[in-house]
């Protein structure tokens, strides 16, 4: 019973395969949605990959500034640790007394694991060179021009000082950045600086080690815009001070990310920086937006063109599917009315009967309604045959097949039985109405004026055998079937060209010329 009621996945199949062929457009149309919805799910998927892109970039990018910034704020620590140990040493009016020897291993023992040092100083008040770490003999210059001297000797106040890039007067001219911190007189007097002289190549060698890609740059920069150092490196830029709105956000926050077109080469970059603590030191990575997003693109430009691809032939290869579906479709409904059509006389065949007898059998079981079959047979068609010709016999079963359905009911079936004999099924009609209408077709038959002898006399004549049955009482169509055709037997034994019926034969009613 359940089985009966759940349609199987095949008649399913079949349901949307005839829904698909018979409405061909909206399949295609449907198809179309769904392949435009899978390429704009694509795309989207591609879309966001370009903010992941970003995203990934950027994380890089802050990794990277941020081992910068930790690499230069450990060394300006160690370099600040030497030179307070200067300080507190060119402080106390003993170190000077002691030996050269002790005395310098004093100042400047510290001083020694600077990395990348171009030589630690204590100056004197005037700016010359008191002490040095490594005992050189240096030119008398005056170094009092310095900023890294004037800030200092203005202000007890300022502690560590990191200097503009300059050209050592002392070291052939050499790029260098110098630490310093303020030496006192014991009464709080200005009384020289202690110098820590760091080789630019220190900030160089820390970004050599970084990949820009193709446009991108790394730079380390003062905070007033000064730049230390830049990979890719650019000589003439080195030491000079950058204004732009970019590095006003960078002066003024922490740490951050943005993107922004440089002004120096037009070329967009993310920017990500990061302020050295304790100090003006500023450390930027910014790849170029073109480098990030090459990848991505190529990867879209892929993914994207064999989507729409894809998705075009799957559209095409749907509409040209659905409306194959419903050529087939149409094919194989003419081809299921041709089976159940009698091609001579346009009649539904036998198989047709069969089929249309078992549904009027429930219904008329259903409804407790009697159900009549008449057989009706041409007579002496043989013989006509041999008199007229065969072609002429094939007329006159369009002619009696024309007879017939003049006479039937709407809901009455006129079937080709098979050769020259005919069957109709009278749904809804008793023995009465049965021979009525057996009478009706035979008198139609026989009132034939275009095969009617010279004479008037008819040539094609019809004898009828009916039969009829109760279904809601029980029993088999066949039987039906079975008792019309003895009644036809019957009716060309009593001598053709009449009715006969069941009833008839039990004498209670006969019907004949
Ligand atoms: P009866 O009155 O006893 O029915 O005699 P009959 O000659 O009609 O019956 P019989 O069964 O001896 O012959 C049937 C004939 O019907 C034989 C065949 O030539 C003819 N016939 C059957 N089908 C066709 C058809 O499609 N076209 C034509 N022209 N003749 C057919
Ligand atoms: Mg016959
Ligand atoms: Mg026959």
């Amino acid at each position: 019973m359940r089985n009966a009621m759940i349609p199987s996945p095949r008649r399913w199949w079949s349901a949307i395969a005839t829904a698909m062929g018979s409405r061909p457009v909206i399949a295609g149309l449907a198809c179309t949605g769904v392949a435009t919805a899978m390429a704009a799910l694509t795309l989207a998927t591609l879309y966001t990959g370009r903010a992941d892109a970003l995203d990934h970039a950027r994380e890089t990018a802050v990794n990277l500034v941020s081992l910068i910034s930790s690499d230069l704020a450990r060394n300006v620590e160690i370099d600040d640790l030497s030179l307070k140990a200067m300080v507190d040493g060119a402080q106390q009016p003993i170190t000077w007394k002691l030996p050269p020897d002790i005395r310098d291993a004093v100042l400047f023992d510290r001083a020694t694991t600077a990395v990348y040092l171009g030589g630690a100083f204590i100056l004197d008040s005037s700016g010359r060179v008191a002490v040095s770490q490594n005992k050189g003999v240096y030119p008398p210059v005056a170094l009092n021009d310095r900023d890294y001297f004037i800030a200092q000797q203005r202000s007890p106040n300022v502690g560590l000082y990191i200097s503009h890039p300059y050209r050592s007067r002392l070291r052939d001219g050499k790029w260098s950045i110098a630490l310093t911190r303020r030496i006192n007189n014991p009464d709080g007097s200005f009384n020289g600086i202690a110098v820590m002289a760091i080789r630019m190549e220190y900030f160089q060698s820390l970004l050599s080690r970084i990949s820009t890609g193709r446009a991108g740059s790394v730079f380390v920069a003062l905070d007033d815009g000064t730049l230390l150092a830049r990979k890719p490196y650019v000589e003439k830029v080195i030491g000079i001070r950058v204004r732009s709105a970019s590095f006003d956000y960078m002066r003024t926050h922490p740490s951050g990310s943005f993107v922004a077109k440089a002004t120096v080469d037009g070329v967009e970059r993310m920017y990500s920086f990061s302020r050295v603590p304790g100090s003006p030191l500023i450390a930027v990575v910014a790849p170029a937006v073109d480098d990030i997003l090459s990848p991505w693109r190529e990867r879209s430009l892929l993914v994207g063109t064999l989507t729409l691809a894809f998705g075009m032939v799957f559209v095409a290869v749907s509409w040209m599917l659905a409306f194959a579906l419903r050529d087939k479709i149409r094919v194989q409904g003419k081809l299921v009315r041709w089976a159940a059509t009698d091609a001579l006389t346009g009649l539904s065949n036998r198989r047709a009967l069969d089929a249309r007898l078992d549904a009027e059998w429930t219904q008329a079981a259903r409804q407790g309604s009697a159900i009549s079959v008449a057989f009706v047979d041409i007579d002496h068609f043989k013989r006509f045959n041999d008199l007229y010709g065969h072609a002429m016999g094939d007329e006159v079963l369009s002619a009696v097949a024309d007879c017939l359905t003049e006479v039937a009911r709407a809901s009455d079936v006129v079937v080709r039985y098979g050769g020259e004999e005919f069957a109709v099924l009278l749904p809804d009609t008793d023995a009465a109405g049965a021979i009525a209408a057996g009478e009706r077709m035979r008198k139609n038959v026989e009132g034939m004026t275009h095969f009617a002898q010279t004479e008037g006399r008819p040539i094609v004549t019809v004898s009828v055998g009916c039969a009829t049955r109760l279904p809601a009482l029980g029993g088999e169509p066949r039987e039906l079937l079975l008792a019309a055709d003895e009644q036809l037997y019957s009716a060309k034994g009593a001598g053709r060209n009449r009715v006969m019926h069941e009833i008839s034969a039990a004498g209670s009613f006969a019907a004949s010329t």
